[in-house]
């Protein structure tokens, strides 16, 4: 049992250096893209390790190349076919796209929005 508490403290120290990683990539997206970059590696690296959602923040970067967006080296478009937004990034031309408009998994007692909630995006 003293390990499950460990791991969920564990949990939030991450949580919180994920926050923190994403709020300096954000602050040097714009002069320094390398030093982004590196940001949002080590973001997703701890990620991985404690088995965090990043939800919302995975629209921020490149899943490829670790890039984190700006209006220079990315483009967004609506995509209405697919009811999608699609995010081009010009570093590696990897496009990734979600939906828009439709909720997932209504049946299931809104498990989806309570998550949303929880990360305070
Ligand atoms: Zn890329």
């Amino acid at each position: 049992m003293a390990y499950k508490r460990d791991e969920e403290k564990f949990k939030n120290i991450a949580e919180e250096r994920v926050e923190i990683l994403f709020i300096l990539a954000k602050k040097f997206c714009l002069t320094d893209v390398e030093t982004a970059k590196n940001y949002v590696k080590a973001a997703v690296r701890i990620a991985k390790f404690c088995n965090l959602r990043l939800g919302k923040k995975k629209a921020l970067f490149c899943k490829r190349c670790f890039t984190f967006f700006n209006s220079e080296n990315s483009r967004v478009r609506l995509n209405s076919k697919k009811n999608a937004v699609e995010i081009l990034c010009l570093n590696c031309r990897y496009k990734r796209s979600y939906g828009y408009g439709t909720e997932k998994n209504t049946g299931r007692g809104n498990r989806n929005t309570i998550i949303i909630q929880n990360h305070n995006l």
